[in-house]
C-alpha cells in the first residue's frame, strides 16, 4: 500500500494532469495506491481572496470567482475532447456551492466561511484528475476525504480526531483500494455536524500522512517541482544541495522552522509508524529524490529557511510592569485565542517581541485586545531567516543589504528577522 500526494504545481494545467497520470501509471509498485490531490496552482490563493472580498462585500468578488471557474474550464477543455463529458456539469455544480454562499449577506464567522469556500478548490481538482484517469483507462475511484477525516470545529486550522478518523478509514477504504486506485482531496476534513473544515495552508501533505498512518502504508511519496529536500529554497539561493537522506527528527526541525518543502505536521504520524517519506520531482520522476526515514545520520550541510511576509509585533506593558510570567501568560493566551502563530520570540525586562506570519484579520483582532493592557507596535514586510548548523560565513551570506531587527541563536540554530534596506 502506497500513498502519492500531488500539489498544486503538478496539476496547474492539462499538461500537468497528463504527467500525473503518467507517473501513476509508470511509477507505482503494483500494490494498492491512494492519491491525495490538492487544489490547482494558485487556486487556494484566489479562493482566499474570494472569501475576503465576499466578507468585505467588495466589487471584485465576481471577477475573482470567475477567474477560478475559467481556469478549471480551460483545463477541462484541454483534457476532454468530448465536450458532453459529464465532468463539465459536475464541476459547474460543485462551483454552485460557492454561488449559494455568496448570494447571501455574510453573517457567519470569517474562518467558517473561508473553509466552506476555499475547500471547493480541492473538490474540483480531484474530480477533474479522477475523471481524466478514468478516461485514460487507469481505473480510479473518487472518494470524499470529508467522509473519513473528522476534525474539531476550529475552522481554518482544524485538529484531526485521530481515533474516529482511523476507524472511518479502516472501515471501508482497504476494500475499495483492493479494487482500484483511490483519488481523494488533501487539506479538507469535516466536523461531526458535517461542516467542511481545512487543516491549515499547505495541509495536503498532512492529509497524505493521515491516510498513510491509518492504512499502515509502506511509504508515501510527495511529488514536488524540486528534486527533493534541498538545503535552501532555490527561489532564494542559486546554489543548493540535495539532501538524499534525512532523519525524521531533522525533517521535523527543518519543517517546523518553515522549510516549506513539506508541511510540518506531516512527519510525526509517519515517524510513529516508521513509514518512509519520499520527496521526489514530478518533472524528473526517474530520480530517487530524498528519503526521510529512521536513520542516525545527521543533516550533512547547513540549511537555510526563509519565511517572507513576516510582521514584528512588539508589546510593552502600559503600566511599566515587567514582562514576567503573569504578563506572558496573558499575552500567550491572546495569541492562541486569535490564532496568531509565533515563529520566533524574544523578551526583555519591559518588552516582548515576536515575529508572526502577517494575517491581517487575525492580527487586527489580536492587537485590539492586546491594546487594553499594552502598547503595541507592528512592523510589516519582514523576512525571517533560520539557519540550521550556522556559522559566520552562512550568516554573512544572508545579510547583504539587510538590517537585523531580532536575532535569536542557540548552538545549532540561528534565527534572524531582517528588513531589506
Ligand atoms: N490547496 C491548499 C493550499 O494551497 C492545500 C495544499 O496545497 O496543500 O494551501
Ligand atoms: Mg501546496
Amino acid at each position: 500500500m502506497q500513498i502519492y500526494k500531488f500539489g498544486g504545481a503538478s496539476i496547474k494545467n492539462a499538461e500537468g494532469i497528463k504527467n500525473v497520470a503518467r507517473i501513476i501509471n509508470e511509477q507505482r509498485d503494483g500494490s494498492s495506491l491512494l492519491v491525495v490531490i490538492s487544489a490547482t496552482e494558485n487556486t487556494t490563493n484566489i479562493l482566499e481572496k474570494v472569501t475576503h472580498s465576499y466578507v468585505q462585500q467588495k466589487d471584485d468578488l465576481s471577477s475573482l470567482f470567475k477567474e477560478v471557474k475559467e481556469k478549471h474550464e480551460e483545463i477541462m477543455h484541454d483534457l476532454f475532447k468530448n465536450k458532453e463529458h459529464p465532468i463539465f456539469d459536475e464541476i459547474a455544480n460543485t462551483f454552485v456551492e460557492i454561488d449559494w454562499i455568496i448570494e447571501e449577506q455574510p453573517q457567519d464567522e470569517y474562518d467558517y466561511l473561508y473553509d466552506q469556500i476555499v475547500s471547493i478548490g480541492e473538490l474540483v481538482s480531484s474530480k477533474i484528475v479522477n475523471a481524466y484517469l478514468q478516461e485514460t483507462g487507469i481505473g480510479s475511484k473518487w472518494v470524499d476525504a470529508r467522509n473519513y477525516i473528522l476534525t474539531d470545529n476550529n475552522f481554518r486550522n482544524a485538529e484531526v480526531n485521530w481515533e474516529i478518523t482511523e476507524g472511518n478509514i479502516k472501515k471501508d477504504l482497504p476494500k475499495i483500494l483492493e479494487k482500484s486506485i483511490v483519488i481523494t482531496q488533501g487539506f479538507i476534513g469535516s466536523t461531526s455536524e458535517n461542516f467542511t473544515t481545512t487543516l491549515g495552508r499547505d495541509g495536503s501533505d498532512y492529509t497524505g500522512a493521515i491516510f498513510a498512518s491509518c492504512l499502515d502504508a509502506q511509504n508515501i511519496t510527495i511529488w514536488k517541482d524540486v528534486p527533493g529536500v534541498l538545503n535552501a529554497d532555490p527561489k532564494w539561493f542559486s546554489e543548493t544541495e540535495l539532501i538524499s537522506e534525512l532523519s525524521y527528527l531533522d525533517a521535523i526541525e527543518l519543517t517546523y522552522y518553515g522549510a516549506n518543502v513539506i508541511h510540518p505536521k506531516t512527519i510525526k504520524p509517519l515517524q510513529n509508524n516508521e513509514i518512509e517519506l519520499h520527496v521526489r520531482s514530478f518533472l524528473d520522476p526517474s530520480e530517487p529524490g530524498t528519503c526521510i526515514r529512521k536513520t542516525k545520520e545527521s543533516l550533512p550541510v547547513p540549511s537555510f529557511i526563509f519565511k517572507v511576509n513576516q510582521a514584528l509585533i512588539s508589546v510593552l506593558p502600559k503600566d511599566f510592569s515587567f514582562i514576567v510570567e503573569d504578563n506572558l501568560s496573558h499575552i500567550f493566551s491572546l495569541f492562541h485565542k486569535h490564532k496568531v502563530k509565533i515563529n520566533v520570540m524574544h523578551n526583555s525586562a519591559v518588552s516582548f517581541s515576536v515575529s508572526v506570519d502577517y494575517k491581517e484579520e487575525n492580527i487586527q483582532s489580536l492587537t485590539k485586545e492586546l491594546k487594553e493592557r499594552f502598547d503595541v507596535s507592528i512592523l510589516k514586510d519582514l523576512e525571517l531567516v533560520t539557519i540550521r548548523h550556522y556559522n559566520h560565513e552562512t550568516i554573512n551570506r544572508v545579510l547583504t543589504d539587510k538590517d537585523i531587527l531580532l536575532d535569536v541563536k542557540d548552538s545549532y540554530t540561528c534565527q534572524m528577522l531582517i528588513k531589506s534596506r
